[in-house]
C-alpha cells in the first residue's frame, strides 16, 4: 500500500517535471514534438488573481498542450 502511495508520488513529480521541460521549449518558441518554431499559444483562460490555463497548439504536427502558471497577484 505504502509503496504504491510512493510510486504514485513520483510518477506524478515525474511529470510534472516533464510538463515543466516541455514549457521551456515552448516559452522558446519549439514545439516540444516535431522542435520546430511553430507552436503557437491559442487560448488563455484566467489570469489576473486566479491561475493561468495557457492552451499551446503546433501548426506543424498538431501537438497540443495546456499548462496552468500561478498566478503573480501579490497579497
Ligand atoms: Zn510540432
Amino acid at each position: 500500500m505504502l509503496f504504491i502511495l510512493i510510486a504514485s508520488i513520483l510518477g506524478y513529480a515525474y511529470y510534472l517535471k516533464d510538463k515543466n521541460q516541455e514549457l521551456a521549449k515552448i516559452e522558446q518558441g519549439f514545439c516540444p514534438k516535431c522542435k520546430h518554431n511553430t507552436i503557437e499559444l491559442v487560448d488563455i483562460k484566467g489570469g489576473g488573481c486566479s491561475p493561468k490555463i495557457m492552451t499551446y497548439v503546433c501548426s506543424s504536427c498538431g501537438y497540443e498542450n495546456s499548462f496552468s502558471k500561478d498566478s503573480n497577484c501579490s497579497i
